[in-house]
């Protein structure tokens, strides 16, 4: 991204935060303008289904979008994304299964780090809205359906008329550094003995970020941090989080982890971390994260080794 004005403190690049789109909010409640976009054959749709949509090779073997032209979504519900560089309108719709497009279908683990910034923003969008959409079939008020409107992006109670607007959860992620410049990286008891990361959690209600970064990771590690540094946040619509990421900076060493979410946890110097990432004894998450851009970003380089998946 050319944006000179970047605070060139902050974490440039994250995946899945590179969105060129014009989410044209202010169109939205205009249904004719909408209807227009539409009924024009070359405005195209991404079809998405459980996080995933059909993917494609471009000749130079990268992963792009197979977007396809509106009729391709028969009567499923869409949503309006927004408009790239040259005016083209994108649209997401919400399909029941696969077979409405044969072949390849990948999500944004698969192929986030690997897609333009038009397509990672358009799938980043179209995943998180339809995790929305499909977690909210009812009002919130009163139990009745809601129905879609404003091009996707409100649903209204047929029966008392509320407004209900896609969520987004608040978690912070962070990598807590001592003074002797060593990094804290914990695991999950649900993950494979080799994989470790930086400490996360949401937000609570009436909670702030930096104060969700204290309670975090005293929580999961039993360390009480003072300083910290706000790096940048990438929206993680799995199912629908933005991750706030930071650096904070221990006043205390002991390890005394949760024992239910985190399981173990353990400082790293940089040559143990190199060299545990070197002979696989640990893995960090993929690129795609913004955790492992915190670890990189403490680290000085790129690491080796991703989590692989059974
Ligand atoms: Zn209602």
């Amino acid at each position: 991204m050319g944006d000179t004005r970047a605070d060139r403190s902050l974490l440039a690049d994250l995946s899945l935060a590179r969105s060129t789109l014009d989410r044209v909010a202010e169109k939205r409640g205009d249904a004719d303008w909408v209807a227009g976009r539409w009924a024009d054959p070359s405005s195209r749709v991404l079809l998405v289904h459980d996080g995933a949509t059909p993917i494609e090779m471009s000749p130079q073997g990268i992963p792009r979008l197979r977007l396809a032209a509106p009729r391709a979504a028969g009567d499923a519900e869409v949503a309006l994304l927004g408009l790239d560089d040259s005016g083209t309108a994108y649209f997401c719709a919400r399909v029941e299964d696969r077979t409405a497009e044969p072949g390849e279908w990948q999500g944004l683990r698969e192929v986030g780090a690997a897609l333009s910034d038009r397509d990672v923003g358009l799938l980043v969008a179209a995943v998180a809205l339809d995790n929305w959409h499909a977690a909210h079939p009812h009002c919130a008020r009163c139990g009745e359906p809601t129905l879609m409107s404003s091009a996707g992006w409100v649903r209204v109670c047929a029966a008392d008329g509320s407004e209900h607007y896609p969520r987004t959860d608040p978690a912070v992620i962070v990598l807590v550094i001592d003074d002797d410049d060593r990094a804290l990286l914990g695991r999950q008891g649900r993950w494979q003995p080799s994989w470790f990361s930086t400490l996360a959690g949401f937000v609570e209600p009436g909670e702030s970020a930096e104060a969700a970064v204290r309670r975090e990771v005293f929580e999961e590690a039993g360390v009480r941090v003072g300083e910290m540094a706000y790096l940048g946040s990438q929206p993680w619509p799995f199912p629908c989080s933005l991750m706030l990421g930071y650096h904070a900076w221990a006043t205390t060493t002991d390890v005394r982890v949760d024992g239910e979410e985190i399981v173990e946890a353990r400082w790293f110097s940089r040559d143990e971390l190199a060299r545990a990432c070197e002979s696989r004894e640990i893995a960090l998450p993929p690129a795609v994260s913004i955790a492992r851009r915190l670890v990189e970003r403490w680290y000085g380089e790129p690491l080796k080794g991703d989590w692989i998946r059974p």
